[in-house]
């Protein structure tokens, strides 16, 4: 596949629409993706990031101000927009590799369709999710809780990112 096509069909449309384009990158190389030992020890460099950030996260107390921010009306952050603009195909497949059920969870076009009653479905998120900094965190929490939350997103967003390249390295390899 050319990298081209990659950005044509991963990048673009909707939510539903990117996630039917990484059930079928699955379906042609699922299996072959899955046995790449590069691809393996990336996610699994990709997970670890995920749980320390997501232990900080929780020790600052981010569930807690999130869930009392989406209870009132107007919700939280997580909007219809940010579901269908903000994720890709890549970053789906790279979820569903990992375990994750990755399915649309609601179609309310309110909300994003990965927001579930328990908060996001996905494991590894968008950039712009993982980077988005609102007034109730940044006014909530002290300067080194902040600090270290830069720092834990930052290794997370470069894991993703050393994944999602490798993911492409693979696809493009397909043609040769
Ligand atoms: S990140 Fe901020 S705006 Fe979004 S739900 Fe949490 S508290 Fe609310
Ligand atoms: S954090 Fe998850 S639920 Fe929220 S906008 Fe991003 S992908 Fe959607």
């Amino acid at each position: 596949m050319d990298y081209k096509k990659i950005i044509s069909t991963c990048y673009c449309g909707n939510g539903a629409d990117k996630l039917d384009k990484a059930r079928s990158l699955l379906k042609s190389y699922g299996d072959l993706l899955s046995g790449e030992a590069r691809i393996k020890e990336q996610l699994a460099v990709a997970r670890a990031a995920v749980s320390l950030l997501d232990t900080h996260m929780t020790a600052m107390g981010m569930g807690k101000t999130c869930t009392a921010c989406a209870a009132r009306p107007g919700g939280g952050c997580c909007s219809a927009y940010m579901g269908h603009e903000n994720n890709d195909a890549l970053l789906l497949l790279m979820n569903i590799l990992t375990g994750v059920d990755v399915r649309i969870v609601r179609e309310d076009e309110i909300e994003c369709c990965f927001l579930a009653e328990t908060g996001c479905i996905l494991l590894f998120k968008p950039i712009f999710c993982l980077n988005y900094l609102c007034s109730h965190i940044q006014e909530g929490s002290n300067e080194t809780e902040l600090r270290l939350l830069e720092q834990k997103t930052g290794v997370l967003l470069s894991a993703q990112g050393q994944l999602e390249q490798l993911i492409i390295g693979f696809l493009q390899s397909q043609d040769e």
